[in-house]
C-alpha cells in the first residue's frame, strides 16, 4: 500500500521531469539512454518472443507437502479493509516450501546466496526430461545419464544455460500430502530425483543454469546422502523443487523464466516459475 505522500512525491518528480524536456536537453539525453539500452542488450540462444504462457508454480498454501521436519509455513491476515482500509497478511515460511529455489548456498560453504545468482541464469531454455511411465511402476526411479543421452538423441544438445527439468508425473499427487511425500512404514520417503551421474554430467558438459523437479528433492527420496544437492549446487548452479504442470510445456523449445527472491543471504526460497513457448 502506498501511503499519500508516496503519491505527492512522485507527482512533483513528473512534474519537473517534465519542465527539464522542454528545453531540449532532456529530449537528447533520453535519445542517448535509449542507444545504449540498444547496445548492452544480451543476447540469448533462443527468441524470446512467444504464443503460450505456462504456470509451473503450485499455490503457495499453509497445507502443502514438505519435506518430513521442516517447519509449517503461516498466512496471517495483519490488516484488514473494513478495519484499517487496506489488506495484507504476514507470511513466515521455511524457504523451502512449496515451488522453491534450492541456491548454492543451501548446500555449500561459501556457496552464492539467492540473491547473487545472476539474471542471465534465470531466463533459461528448457529441457524436459519425462520419466513418468518409469516412476509409475517405480518411485525409486531416478533421471540417468541414459535418460538425457536418448532425449538429447531426440531434442538436439542441450544448450548452455539451460534449465534442464524433470517430469516425473509427481505434480498430480500435490494436493494429497501422504501420496506426494510417499513415506514407507519406515519413514523413508520414495519419489524421483535427478542421478549424480546425470547432474555431474550436465554441469560439466552441458554448462547448464539449473535443474528442477516436480517432486521435494533434487535427489530421490530415500537418499540419505544428496549427492546431487551436495556436488549441483556446490558447482554454484540452482536447483528447483515442486515444479508444476511439466505436462504442458514442449520437451524442447520452451524458455523459463525463474522468478527467484532476491532476498540478502537467502538460501533459495518461493519461486513463480514461468514458461513461454
Ligand atoms: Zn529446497
Amino acid at each position: 500500500m502506498c501511503p499519500p505522500k508516496f503519491f505527492e512525491h512522485v507527482a512533483g518528480q513528473a512534474t519537473s521531469r517534465r519542465d527539464f524536456f522542454k528545453f531540449g536537453l532532456g529530449a537528447a539525453a533520453a535519445t542517448a539512454t535509449a542507444l545504449t539500452a540498444t547496445q548492452v542488450r544480451p543476447t540469448f540462444a533462443q527468441s524470446v518472443s512467444f504464443n503460450n504462457v505456462a504456470d509451473l508454480t503450485h499455490i503457495f498454501g499453509t497445507n502443502t507437502p514438505l519435506y518430513p521436519g521442516s517447519p509449517e509455513p503461516s498466512i496471517n491476515i495483519h490488516v484488514t479493509i473494513e478495519a484499517n482500509g487496506f489488506y495484507g497478511n504476514i507470511l513466515q515460511y521455511w524457504e523451502h516450501t512449496g515451488t522453491h529455489m534450492d541456491a548454492p548456498a543451501h548446500f555449500a560453504v561459501g556457496g552464492i546466496y539467492v540473491d547473487q545468482i545472476a539474471p542471465s541464469a534465470l531466463v533459461v531454455p528448457i529441457a524436459v526430461i519425462d520419466i513418468s511411465a518409469r516412476a509409475a511402476v517405480d518411485p525409486d526411479t531416478v533421471v540417468t545419464l541414459d535418460d538425457i543421452l536418448a532425449y538429447e538423441q531426440q531434442y538436439g544438445t542441450i544448450p548452455e544455460n539451460a534449465g534442464v527439468f524433470m517430469n516425473s508425473g509427481w505434480a498430480s499427487r500435490f494436493n494429497s500430502i501422504p501420496a506426494f511425500v510417499n513415506l514407507d512404514g519406515d519413514g523413508i520417503q520414495h519419489y524421483p530425483g535427478f542421478s549424480r551421474e546425470a547432474t555431474d554430467f550436465l554441469e560439466a558438459q552441458r554448462n547448464i543454469a539449473g535443474i528442477g523437479v516436480d517432486t521435494l528433492s533434487l535427489d530421490p527420496g530415500n537418499s540419505m546422502t544428496f549427492d546431487v544437492h551436495v556436488n549441483f549446487l556446490g558447482s554454484g548452479r540452482w536447483g528447483l523443487e515442486n515444479l508444476a504442470n511439466l505436462n504442458q510445456i514442449p520437451p524442447s523449445g520452451a524458455t523459463a523464466f525463474v522468478g527467484a527472491p532476491k532476498v540478502a543471504t537467502g538460501s533459495g526460497g518461493p519461486t513463480r516459475v514461468l514458461a513461454v513457448w
